[in-house]
């Protein structure tokens, strides 16, 4: 008799190898397990051992392949009385879990693929899989690394929203600016999504916190407020510039109403040119943008004013970024445009903030990474339908570094 031996491929505990069955079409093969009952049973929710054996039964269980072949454990186990939880139990296996159908070193596979990029489908095709089956493995593996929020080392904060998908639905999220890790997101944009995140942060991390970039949104200056009595607020140029280009296209929108067929044929297909950075434009469209510019008063003025807002936080000393404020709103108040007005006194109610930034100066730009990764995790976590996964994908792609400056 021959001493080989597939048995060491399965270098399991109280359980013995008996039976193996190899198929060539389709390539499976399927091996049966029984306990080996030298040993005593234990009970697969405390541990405990089993006093007497209930009942026999059997299950199919998934295992790694075995070369081409796709490999079925048949299980034979035993039901138990545990004294301890006081009823019948399944019997404890160090290889699979009671409620699994495929053993751990598969679960693994499965999850270390995942951790690879691959999508959900492609693993769950790779390994013969329900998709399902394989985003149950990967979320409770990342459950364990990511489900909870962890606030050690927060100093810095940058907060936004992101919509995920077109048009509503936004999350929250919250990045440690310092080290650029996702440290938390919640579903929604309220002053109540942030209480969700701020109410667990211990006392002394919400006193240490030192500076937040936010948007100019009141929920999250609010919270921040609330929260985090020591933080310095701070408003970045990437929110005031998004604010402004809104203002730039109603004005643009306007005087094209108000022009004539000359001058609307000059207008069209300006948005873009008046929106995107200067040094963004090819040749042909910069001479574009600068006959428009030429040929309309109001938006070279409000081009000429777009431009001046990134000089606001190009200092590091409060005064002169406050000159360049009060220089901004003097033009603006010149022009006397209802909706420059407008901007101008909110340039004014957000001062403070634009200002701080001259002591930190941070931004949420680096919440520009998790959105472009929003497209990639769509389409490896099967959309948006489960935010838990997705979060817990995103906090996955951003562990965040010792130092990120
Ligand atoms: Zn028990």
């Amino acid at each position: 008799m021959s001493s080989l031996s597939i048995a060491d491929y399965f270098p399991w505990r109280r359980v013995k190898i008996v039976h193996q069955n190899v198929n060539a079409e389709p390539a499976t093969a399927l091996v049966r397990i029984e306990p080996d009952r030298r040993f005593r049973a234990a009970c697969h929710a405390c541990g405990g051992p089993a006093r007497t054996i209930h009942s026999h039964a059997r299950k199919f269980v998934r295992d790694l392949s075995f070369g081409q072949h796709e490999m079925t454990l048949q299980i034979e186990y035993r039901k138990i009385w545990c004294d301890a939880c006081g009823g019948v139990r399944v019997e404890q296996l160090e290889f699979v879990d009671a409620s699994q159908r495929v053993t751990n070193r598969l679960a693994a596979y499965a999850v270390q693929l995942c951790n690879r990029g691959l999508s959900i489908q492609a693993v769950a095709e790779h390994l013969n899989l329900d998709p399902k089956t394989v985003k149950v493995l990967d979320q409770a593996a990342l459950e364990v690394k990511f489900g909870q929020t962890c606030y050690d080392g927060l100093v810095r904060l940058a907060i936004d929203e992101i919509a995920v998908r077109k048009g509503h639905n936004y999350m929250t999220v919250v990045l440690d600016y310092d080290t650029g890790r996702v440290v938390w997101m919640g579903e929604g944009r309220q002053i109540e999504t942030l209480d969700e995140f701020f109410k667990n942060m211990p006392e002394n991390v919400r006193n240490g916190i030192q500076a937040v970039a936010l948007d100019m949104w009141e929920a999250f200056i609010n919270a921040v407020k609330r929260w985090c009595p020591n933080a310095d607020i701070v408003f970045d140029l990437f929110h005031v510039v998004k604010a402004f280009n809104e203002v730039i296209d109603d004005i643009r929108n306007e005087e094209f109403r108000k022009s004539d067929q000359q001058g609307r044929e000059l207008l069209k297909g300006s948005k873009y040119l008046l929106l995107r950075r200067g040094e963004d434009l090819r040749r042909n469209q910069r001479a574009k943008l600068k006959e428009i510019l030429a040929a309309n008063e109001r938006l070279n003025l409000l081009y000429w004013l777009k431009d001046l807002l990134p000089a606001i936080w190009s200092y590091t000393s409060k005064s002169w970024a406050s000159s360049a404020i009060d220089a901004w709103q003097a033009v603006a108040e010149c022009d006397g445009h209802p909706a420059l007005l407008r901007f101008a006194r909110k340039l004014e109610k957000y001062r403070y903030g634009i200002l701080n930034h001259c002591k930190h100066p941070i931004h949420t730009s680096k919440l520009e990474g998790v959105n472009n990764k929003i497209k990639v995790i769509k389409r490896i976590a099967y959309g948006f339908h489960d935010l838990e996964y997705f979060t817990l994908k995103i906090k996955q792609a951003f562990p965040g570094k010792i130092s990120d400056n």
